[in-house]
């Protein structure tokens, strides 16, 4: 999850990194209340997610008498094709000198790697094209609380000491909060010692639970059913519902309903070692979808039993017609089961499609 700057900086700034001065307003008229705090010289920073913002007209610069214009003319503005909802206002920095500073995962190595330039700002890019020594790079360990000294001169080569604790601490947001990314562009150098002018923070999704995050998701009803009970699900909107285990063969089986040109509901990946419950309330729930008509359970028996399995459907008893291809341990006891109740269990993937596409015709 990618943060804005506004709020990166509010992270960055409890991990001591210096930020200017700064308040987040929703609308112009909102920058008057503020100038005393910030004072006359004023930096106005639209608060999209979209890289190269600057260059896109997202970043002004005004004083206490153009202020409130200057905040209606960025709040007008679509900043490549996103319209600004919020603006970061800021005291204007005394720039001497723009560095660029980020820290990212390293592939190959599984480590963070740390990327300084002696010309940040908005041509970093170019720069670091045109000449790829102007980029230095190091790898530290992340069992490392720091980054250590020998490290810190390399990366700063003859760039002013006095940037060191600040990187010191991006590095500590990085490994503190589960960064993908963690980049000060530019980090810069000012009369009055040194600031984070930009900041740029994605965290992973994976660690959004761990990092107390709460992701603000618009769930149904049977979303928020499918989460309960940690299924993977998305609906599609077509009429045959499909239940499978394990990501892979649930895809395939999405792929083979298309291929013979059916339109599927959903995709339901109810996991591993699926028991009698689990397989029940998968079936009640695609059941439960407006238009499903037929339901594809493919699954593979392995630590997931077919008798268990097909237990499962037996007691969800929907309305649905249910189509089962089930294969692996407990096959037979399985077919058993299912072929008193009434239900088909077929034995290949594709003889399963087939029948439910004459349901769903
Ligand atoms: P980006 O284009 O989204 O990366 O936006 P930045 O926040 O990095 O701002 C773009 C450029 O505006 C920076 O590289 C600086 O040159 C300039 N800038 C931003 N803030 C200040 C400031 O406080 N003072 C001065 N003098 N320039 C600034
Ligand atoms: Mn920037």
């Amino acid at each position: 999850m990618k943060l804005l700057e506004y709020e990166a900086k509010e992270v960055f700034s409890k991990y001591g990194i210096p930020v200017p001065k700064g308040v987040l307003i929703r609308a112009p008229e909102e920058i008057a209340a503020h100038l005393p705090e910030i004072g006359d010289a004023l930096v106005l920073k639209a608060q999209v997610d979209v890289g190269g913002r600057g260059k896109a007209g997202g970043v002004l610069f005004a004083d206490g008498a153009t202020a409130v214009e200057t905040a209606r003319d960025l709040f007008s503005r679509d900043i490549r094709g996103v319209p600004v909802g919020s603006v970061l206002v800021e005291e204007k920095l005394a720039i001497e000198h723009e560095y660029y500073v980020s820290i990212a995962v390293d592939r190959s190595s599984r480590q963070p790697v740390i990327l300084f330039a002696d010309a940040g700002g908005v041509d970093i890019e170019s720069a670091a094209l045109a000449d790829e020594s102007a980029v230095r790079r190091v790898i530290v360990s992340p069992l490392l609380h720091d980054i250590p000294p020998f490290l810190m001169r390399e990366l700063l080569g003859d760039a002013p000491k006095e940037l060191a604790p600040a990187i010191n601490r991006l590095y500590h947001v990085f490994r503190e909060k589960d960064a993908m990314l963690a980049e000060i562009n530019p980090l810069v150098t000012t009369p009055r010692g040194v600031y984070a002018a930009d900041a740029k923070l994605i965290i992973d999704d994976n660690a959004l639970a761990r990092q107390g995050i709460a992701v603000n998701r618009d769930l149904s009803e049977r979303e928020r059913e499918a989460e309960k009970h940690g299924f993977s699900y998305v609906e599609l909107g077509g009429s045959i519902g499909v239940i499978g285990n394990g990501a892979g063969l649930t895809m395939s089986t999405l792929d083979l309903i298309e291929f013979y040109h059916g339109r599927a509901a959903n995709f339901l990946d109810v996991g591993g070692g699926a028991d009698q419950e689990r397989v029940m309330h998968a079936v009640k729930l695609v059941a439960s979808m407006p238009g499903v008509n037929v339901i594809v359970v493919n699954l593979l028996g392995g630590i997931t039993r077919c008798d268990e399995v097909a237990k499962g459907i037996i007691a969800a008893d929907v309305p649905p017609k249910v189509i089962v291809r089930m294969a692996g341990t407990n096959e037979e006891e399985g077919r058993e089961l299912l072929a008193e109740h009434g239900y088909r269990m077929l034995g290949s993937m594709d003889a399963a499609i087939r029948a439910a596409m004459e349901v769903s015709a």
